[in-house]
């Protein structure tokens, strides 16, 4: 069994949980330590029992001064690359994390938390604050089956090495930016709108929608991308309807009409998706 939440997605926040028999991941922690707290009370998760959290890169709406302190504060080990970490310490201090907890990941091996095999890649995502960005698939083994999360959070583009990574995912969280039409029509400075569709900034619906048809075409299991969720919708530059939309009728055009899609939201949890046989945890 491994199950898969976002418990929020957008510019406000993001954080998902992946948990398994032995086992509890956060996927990034871009919201305060009250929010986190409420969220674990609701969802009867002890932070204390946390195994991990990996982060994608600095950006406050990943990983925040209030975020760092409560995983410090819970000895909640921190995962991610050594160039991120070097964003971290430099946006909120050396003191921000307590040496033990910097697990930094390393690409000659796959990391394994418990019974979660943790895996990444590095996406196209930079700007003066940060340096790099990593997206995460984690597997796990249950029954003799093998079960995949993909993430994809934050990226301008994705190639032929982040399609072959992601394949087989059984669960795919992947951005959904912006609606080109409403991104050129904002009144953003057109610098930073240049950002935004440049090859180091984010996915437009049409764009997650191509990368998620790719995804799919690559994957041999019949089960691969049953269930995907559009994840980070910009408040300005589109809509869950809007983004739900296009991305289903690009993938009917592409043939790959049969997922379930899923808009995460800025202010709700979403569904929780269960693979596998149940257990008393769930
Ligand atoms: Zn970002």
């Amino acid at each position: 069994m491994i199950s898969f939440q976002i418990l929020s997605s957008g510019s406000n926040g993001n954080m998902a949980v992946v948990r398994t028999e032995q086992a509890d991941i956060l996927i990034d922690c871009g919201r305060n330590s009250s929010f986190m707290k409420k969220n674990f009370e609701e969802l009867n998760i002890d932070p204390s029992g946390i195994d991990g959290a990996l982060i994608t890169h600095a950006h406050t709406d990943h990983i925040n001064a209030s975020s760092l302190r409560f995983l410090d504060d819970f000895g909640i080990p921190i995962y991610s690359g050594s160039d991120i970490f070097g964003d971290i310490l430099e946006r909120f201090g050396e003191d921000s994390i307590q040496f033990e907890n910097i697990k930094v990941l390393d690409q000659r091996f796959v990391k394994k938390i418990k019974d979660i095999s943790v895996d990444f890649f590095y996406a196209y995502h930079s700007d003066e604050k940060v340096s790099a960005t990593l997206g995460f698939c984690l597997e796990c083994f249950d029954n003799g089956r093998k079960y995949k999360i993909g993430y994809l959070t934050d990226t301008g583009k994705v190639c032929k090495r982040i399609i072959a990574k992601l394949a087989d995912c059984n669960i795919l969280a992947i951005e959904a930016n912006y609606d080109e039409g409403m991104l050129s029509g904002s009144f953003r400075p057109q610098k930073n709108k240049d950002w935004i569709l440049s090859g180091c900034g984010h996915l437009s619906n049409t764009d997650s929608a191509k990368a998620i048809a790719d995804i799919k075409k690559s994957s041999s299991a019949s089960d691969s991308l049953k269930y995907v969720f559009l994840s980070h919708i910009s408040e300005e530059h589109n809509t869950p309807e809007l983004s739900l939309r296009t991305v289903r009728d690009e993938l009917k055009r592409a043939g790959a009409g049969n997922i379930n899609l899923f808009a995460a939201s800025r202010d709700m949890r979403s569904k929780k998706i269960i693979i596998g046989c149940r257990n008393t945890r769930q």
